[in-house]
């Protein structure tokens, strides 16, 4: 039925090691929004690296749909996309309070109860526009990590995966950036330029491209300011950074997360991305016990 008897087989150790730090990164990143200290201290202890206090580090959407691409992986092998778009309405209607944004509150309980109406509901929201939010991407990286063999499949894949929700081109070409990224990390060649290559010509690439010319000497507060924080919540504002980030520092998660934070903004998304792209090489092994303890546990572990 499938071409994929003969691929192969899926680096599902990779594409674990990527969801534990997707997820470590989105809960780690979501301490600092105002909701838990005020912007001043938050400011603060980031610059001086204190742990947040917390003893419970909850995850957040990102995470919840990152599961969702996990499981359709472990079923299929593949993204399918009417099974991507039940798994992602299920986790949702699960606990719809993990933070989703505005798109996603409209779509999927519409997708709940209409399962085949996907690639129209989705191509519906703002107006007819599709989302070109930051939701394709914060959520793809194990699954840049599972195809990690096979560029030109990581690609397509993440295009699938990003379809079922994002119709907008700059919410795909968001995907593909981090899913491309999340395969060269497990092949330890992550490389801004590689990646700004395989994505689609639009406004994340344009970023990207911007990314390149940014010396990782640079502050990352300073990066940040250049390349977009996810302040408006659009995959081009939100990509080049974290990607900036995870390139800064490819063999170490807790420095890639902390220059991340550093960046503010939509801060648990970027720290998953960076973290899904970081940890898909290096896994959590490294990371302080006490961080590990304090984030929520993520089904499905322990890592293969
Ligand atoms: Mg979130």
């Amino acid at each position: 039925m499938t071409t994929s008897e003969h691929a192969p087989a899926p680096h599902r150790a990779a594409a674990r090691r990527s969801l534990e730090a997707l997820a470590l990164g989105d809960a780690f990143g979501e301490r600092w929004f105002p909701l838990f200290r005020k912007p001043k201290e938050a400011y603060e202890q980031v610059r001086a690296r204190r742990m947040p206090e917390e003893p419970d580090w909850h995850w957040t959407d990102d995470t919840a749909m990152a599961l969702g691409i996990q499981r359709v992986l472990d079923q299929y092998g593949e993204i399918r996309q009417q099974e991507l778009a039940e798994s992602f309405a299920l986790i949702y209607d699960a606990d719809p309070a993990r933070g989703y944004g505005y798109g996603m509150h409209q779509l999927l309980p519409r997708v709940l109860t209409e399962p085949a109406g996907w690639r129209r509901l989705a191509a519906d929201l703002f107006e007819g526009q599709g989302s070109l939010g930051n939701g394709a991407a914060m959520r793809v990286a194990p699954l840049g990590a599972w195809f990690a063999h096979d560029l030109q499949r990581v690609v397509q894949q993440a295009e699938l995966s990003a379809q079922v929700t994002h119709a907008h081109p700059d919410g795909g070409a968001g995907a593909v950036a981090v899913a491309v990224a999340a395969a060269l990390s497990v092949r330890g060649e992550l490389d801004l330029r590689t990646i700004a290559e395989s994505t689609p010509e639009g406004a994340v690439r344009d970023g990207l491209e911007r990314a390149v010319d940014v010396p990782f000497t640079t502050e990352p507060w300073r990066a940040a300011d250049l390349l977009g924080n996810g302040q408006r919540i659009r995959a081009d504002d939100t990509v080049p950074f974290a990607l900036w980030s995870a390139a800064r520092h490819p063999d170490d998660l807790v420095a890639a997360l902390w220059t991340t934070a550093e960046g503010f903004g939509d801060v648990d998304t970027t720290c998953a991305i960076t973290g899904g792209v970081v940890g898909a090489r290096t896994g959590t092994d490294a990371v302080p016990a006490a961080w590990l303890e304090r984030r929520e546990p993520v089904p499905g572990g322990p890592a293969a």
